[in-house]
């Protein structure tokens, strides 16, 4: 049954929004690439997102985030399952917020994210953001980001309720998946 799992699961990354107050991490000066071996980009540089959540607003900022920084890579699929599902599930588990999920392999695969209702629906709008716009960059093909809580996709990127900005390195990383991998 393990195995099977495994096989079915290639990649889960969980996100949660920790609610204590975290000490300040400053970014080091020098960024490094953090970035996953899979991603829902196709080929020519694009992917779609379908599905239904209650958080589409958040869905929105997020994209528009990413857009932001390189524009026309993401856009909503009218009909039909898209690149990325979305969907909302009551319990991820503790205080996980999102989690997005790759088709098991390598390299270009479609995947799915799902946010705990239980969990976004007592974080502010900003967490909210931030989490929707995390998961939204592991679809892309980023990792955690080690590079400090200001970052989007440091794994306690929400801790900081006043950002909802992508960092040089969230931005560093996108542009390396964009041009090396996609
Ligand atoms: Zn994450």
């Amino acid at each position: 049954m393990k195995k099977i799992l495994i096989g079915i699961v290639a990649f889960i990354l969980f996100c949660a929004i920790p609610f204590s107050v975290a000490a300040l991490v400053v970014a080091p000066r020098w960024a490094m690439v953090e970035v996953l071996n899979v991603w829902s980009v196709t080929s020519n540089k694009k992917m779609t997102y379908s599905g239904t959540t209650k958080y589409s607003s958040q869905v929105t900022t997020a994209v528009g985030k990413w857009n932001g920084h390189i524009s026309g890579v993401i856009s909503k699929k009218s009909s039909g399952a898209g690149n990325v599902v979305i969907s909302d599930v009551s319990v991820i588990g503790g205080n996980t917020a999102g989690r997005t999920t790759f088709k098991s392999g390598t390299g270009r695969k479609n995947s799915t994210v799902v946010f705990a209702t239980t969990v976004m629906d007592s974080a502010t709008a900003i967490q909210r953001a931030v989490a929707v716009t995390h998961e939204f960059g592991h679809t892309l093909g980023l990792a955690e980001s080690t590079m400090g809580t200001l970052c989007v996709m440091h794994p306690n990127a929400a801790q900081t309720t006043s950002n909802n900005n992508l960092c040089n390195a969230d931005r560093a990383n996108y542009t390396y998946m964009y041009n090396n991998k996609y």
